[in-house]
């Protein structure tokens, strides 16, 4: 049984958010997406031409993501560079973003997008996916929609959202489900699952999770409007 969460919140209730375009000034767009204790920050470069050349596509360009969780993020220290975990959040992140973006007038280009989680409190990829997406559309990148993501899962009995670090460390057992959607289009471009859940519970958790990016989906949306009002 999981009667109360740690943190008191309610199932359905996600942590503080908080959202930032333009916070890396040398990037051509960037943006930081805060929620509860975890923070990314997410800087583009580019359209540029890609290197090696036979990595190009004529047709369109490409979109590369790369993920990493800083050293100090966690208390206990990270070791630094690429690990396995990093290079999967890394194709899971571009394979959500990608449907979002056109990038059919940039043959022969790359867009990197360097996501960086500077605090982890669990959901980093979610939170990096949020932050990427708004780095995006800071950098001009067309796009077809915005990309929210958010982590929901089975603690205990429950099914709930945005789980914390503690709620998925839970004993007595957790099923942690991030989930990415392009809101405007009901779409999902991202639905990983770790643990066991029945059919029924995954139904359940999936509605949640689409609820929730639209709570996402208006602090992204604010971030930008912020950006715009101050030119
Ligand atoms: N974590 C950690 N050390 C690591 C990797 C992860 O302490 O080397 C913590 C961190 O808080 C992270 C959480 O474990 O957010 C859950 O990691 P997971 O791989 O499930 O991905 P995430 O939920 O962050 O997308």
């Amino acid at each position: 049984m999981y009667s109360k969460r740690i943190d008191g919140r309610g199932f359905d209730e996600l942590r503080k958010m908080e959202a930032k375009i333009g916070v890396v000034e040398s990037a051509d767009g960037s943006a930081m997406f805060k929620i509860g204790d975890t923070i990314a920050i997410a800087a583009v470069r580019g359209p540029r031409d890609l290197h090696p050349k036979f990595m190009q596509n004529p047709k369109r360009g490409t979109l590369r993501c790369n993920y990493n969780m800083m050293s100090f993020s966690v208390d206990e220290r990270i070791r630094p560079g690429p690990s396995r975990r990093s290079r999967e959040i890394s194709l899971v992140t571009e394979n959500a973003l990608m449907p979002a973006v056109n990038l059919s007038d940039f043959p022969n280009a790359v867009v990197d997008v360097f996501v960086e989680i500077v605090q982890a409190d669990a959901g980093t990829r979610c939170a990096g996916i949020c932050a990427a997406s708004l780095a995006l559309a800071d950098a001009g990148i067309p796009m077809r929609d915005m990309v929210c993501a958010v982590s929901v899962g089975k603690v205990g009995d429950k099914i709930l959202v945005d789980l914390n670090k503690h709620e998925e460390d839970y004993e007595e057992g957790c099923s942690d489900m991030p989930v990415a959607m392009l809101p405007g289009r009901d779409e999902i471009s991202l639905l990983q699952l770790d643990g066991k859940m029945k059919k029924e519970e995954i139904a359940e958790a999936l509605e949640l999770a689409k609820k929730s990016c639209e709570k996402i989906l208006e602090v992204q949306r604010n971030a930008l409007m912020e950006k715009y009002k101050n030119g």
